[in-house]
């Protein structure tokens, strides 16, 4: 049997539902060969993650939202954990989330909604507060029927309660992860919302930045884009990666390294990202 892997999970320490242990005993379970947690904002779970001991091969990784028109996310891996520059700015995202949070609740407070900063606090727990803990609080209050509703509704870009928060333009976003010795990749590619030509353009310009990969494989790519995403991959010489965006619970239709059911990464993305840094 081919070595499976997943590239791209979120714990606890974001807006996952699981410790790194238990993603890892997980994976374990489940016979992934290779993981890497990538928490929004947050590089909290990777001492967890990378100091158990298993046979599984564990990956640092982050993600990082960018200031761009649409929704565009770079994955950064291999990078040094210690490194002040990526220390700093996911600190400063972290307080931008914060402001962000209050002017959320104020405005669904001033649309009726009852609900309180410290509930989405004590909802995110231990993590990085983000919108699906808002999306939660909402639910348990009986204000939407289901979290996409919260989404629809008030929190996506759009919205009525959507606020920008601080972030990083993409280039400079590239340029924090390859400062820390790390190897940008493009998040789910479909999540932008372009396609064809358009898209084709938009990844030039990143790969002029110093885009070093693409996330080929991902639970909502269909067996089509991924096959124009390996062209683009190839095109541009950049790394192919995948990973699931696995939440444990809090998105409980994606499972661990098998997304929505067939996906299977293969190991070659692995080797790549270690060809490229040799630290790892
Ligand atoms: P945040 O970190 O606060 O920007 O929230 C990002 C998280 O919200 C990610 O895990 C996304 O999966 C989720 N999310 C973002 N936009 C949407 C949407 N339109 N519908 C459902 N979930 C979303
Ligand atoms: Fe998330
Ligand atoms: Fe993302
Ligand atoms: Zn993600």
């Amino acid at each position: 049997m081919d070595k499976i892997i997943d590239l791209h999970i979120h714990s606890n320490a974001s807006d996952g539902s699981f410790t790194p242990s238990e993603i890892i005993n997980l994976a374990c379970e489940i016979k992934i060969s290779a993981i890497s947690i990538t928490d929004h904002d947050t590089i909290n779970g990777q001492k967890e993650a990378l100091s158990c001991k298993t046979s599984i091969e564990v990956i640092p990784g982050v993600e990082v939202s960018t200031d761009y028109s649409r929704m565009l996310h770079i994955l950064g891996y291999c990078f040094d954990i210690h490194n002040q520059e990526l220390n700093n700015k996911l600190e400063y995202f972290r307080n931008g989330r914060k402001i962000r949070n209050e002017l959320i609740i104020k405005k669904l407070n001033e649309l009726g909604m009852k609900i309180k900063l410290d509930e989405v606090l004590e909802n995110a727990a231990d993590g990085v507060p983000g919108r699906p803990h808002i999306a939660q609080v909402l639910l348990t209050n009986g204000y939407v029927k289901t979290i996409q509703q919260a989404f629809d509704k008030y929190l996506k870009k759009g919205a009525v309660a959507y606020f920008n928060r601080a972030k990083l333009l993409p280039d400079e976003t590239i340029r924090l992860i390859k400062q820390a010795g790390g190897i940008p990749v493009m998040a789910h590619p479909i999540q932008t919302g372009l396609a064809g030509d358009r898209l084709v353009k938009l990844v030039k310009n990143l790969k002029d930045c110093g885009l070093a990969g693409i996330e080929v494989w991902y639970s909502a790519h269909s067996d089509e884009q991924t096959k124009f995403y390996q062209f683009i991959a190839k095109k541009f010489r950049l790394i192919q990666t995948g990973g699931t965006d696995f939440h444990g619970k809090n998105k409980p239709d994606i499972k661990l390294g098998k997304g929505f059911g067939n996906l299977k990464i293969p190991y070659s993305c692995v080797k790549s990202l270690k060809k490229s840094n040799l630290k790892f």
